[in-house]
């Protein structure tokens, strides 16, 4: 696994360039962030992969007994097109630090950077048949992992759809063990005693990074009538000034959307949203007549029930919402079949301790936003899905605990 992680950062600007024209993702961040950060978590779940004890049981018969942590056998992995690098790692890391095999299936408009991770662990050393990589389409390939007979684990991340037929699919086939990232419409909120040029900046990268094609985006923005009408002019000024355009010019803050049925499906929602009698603050089209971009959107006067605030659209489309107190913050953040993330800004540790305890999301980021990091777990509740990716958390899901009991004759 370090080898691996060597290799990785001897190719990082390859390997970011192959995600750039796979996903349209910014090739700076790839090169600073996505394949770096995929050999910094190899690095981290290597270092655990010796640290997995088992334990010494207090009998109450005359038995003594044992428990060993076992892998949890042959692992499917599916995984998305909007982190390619980071999703892959994510999901391999902790399955070879736990001493399981695999088999990973790329998203089918990403799969250039998969295979040729699949060469560089060839070149660390990986045994064959331990690392391997399958592209194809989800109902093809995706469906044979998830009904295969002889997988023991699926680790979905993606669409809460998809992790609906995998869960299907894994009780109809062998009860293999499933772990699903989903979905998520995540709320920010903003209070009055929040710095408004901070806060504006942290919900503007809330909806905007990666285009929108981030499952934590904060996509439900909540905030409070005192400072509503300073942050929602200066949010619509910052949206105005993105520069949008070709992934690869360092100057830009986002590229284009990842295929043509994405597209078209964020400019739905967005007409969608005008049907349903929302404002549309600024953006709301695509720019030029080449290639997939779309405008930093922003809605206001949007309510609970309209189709824009509760689905998750995965685009650069933000919602934008006032609310008067803790109280009413905190019940219509929790107004989502989601429960992905939350995002929190004030100064006042209070309200920042009340609403993180109240709002039912499994990470909850305070005065800052996608706050992720390989120590610390990341999955959500409700239809976000079950079973954490990072942290350790993520290595012992992948562990199964056999027990060993002997007689004693004392
Ligand atoms: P998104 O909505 O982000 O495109 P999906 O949930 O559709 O995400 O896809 C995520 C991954 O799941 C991809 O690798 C895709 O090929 C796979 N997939 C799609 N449908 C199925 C399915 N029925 N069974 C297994 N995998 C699937």
């Amino acid at each position: 696994m370090m080898k691996l992680a060597e290799l990785i950062e001897q190719n990082i600007e390859e390997l970011a360039i192959l995600d750039s024209l796979d996903a349209g993702k910014l090739l700076s961040v790839g090169k600073s962030t996505d394949i770096p950060g995929a050999a910094e978590l190899l690095r981290y779940y290597a270092g655990a992969a010796d640290k997995i004890h088992g334990q010494v049981l207090k009998m109450s018969r005359p038995l003594q007994a044992y428990t060993l942590m076992e892998p949890i056998g042959v692992v499917g992995h599916i995984i998305p097109w909007n982190f390619p690098t980071s999703l892959f790692f994510t999901k391999v890391s902790p399955a070879l630090a736990a001493g399981c095999t695999m088999v990973v299936k790329p998203a089918e408009q990403t799969p250039l950077s998969a295979l040729y991770y699949a060469h560089l662990a060839k070149l660390a050393g990986v045994p064959d048949g331990v690392l391997n990589v399958v592209t194809g389409f989800g109902h093809t390939a995706g469906a044979a992992i998830s009904h295969h007979m002889d997988i023991d684990m699926v680790s979905f991340t993606g669409s809460t759809e998809v992790g609906r037929e995998i869960m299907k699919a894994a009780a109809s086939s062998n009860l293999k063990h499933v772990s699903l990232e989903l979905g998520g419409k995540s709320p920010l909120i903003v209070f009055d005693d929040a710095d408004v040029d901070l806060a504006s900046d942290i919900a503007l990268l809330g909806f905007t990074f990666n285009k929108g094609e981030v499952c934590a985006a904060s996509t439900r923005l909540y905030v409070q009538e005192g400072i509503y009408d300073e942050f929602e002019k200066k949010l619509v000024e910052k949206a105005k000034a993105l520069l949008i355009g070709d992934p690869f010019d360092p100057q830009v803050r986002y590229g284009p959307q990842v295929d043509k049925v994405q597209f078209e499906k964020i400019l739905s929602y967005i007409e969608h949203g005008k049907r349903e009698g929302a404002t549309l603050l600024t953006g709301g089209k695509p720019i030029g007549d080449k290639g997939y971009y779309i405008q930093p959107t922003i809605f206001t006067n949007v309510k609970e029930n309209m189709m824009m605030v509760k689905d998750e659209i995965f685009g650069p489309v933000v919602g934008l919402m006032k609310f008067k107190s803790v109280e009413e913050a905190i019940e219509r953040a929790n107004e989502s079949k989601y429960g992905l993330a939350a995002g929190i800004m004030t100064k006042d540790l209070n309200v920042a301790n009340t609403v993180s305890r109240s709002v039912r999301a499994g990470s909850v980021w305070i005065n800052c936003y996608f706050g992720i990091d390989n120590d610390c777990p990341f999955g959500g509740y409700k239809m976000s899905g079950f079973g954490k990716d990072f942290g350790l958390d993520a290595l012992h899901k992948l562990k199964g605990i056999s027990s060993t009991i002997h007689a004693r004759s004392t």
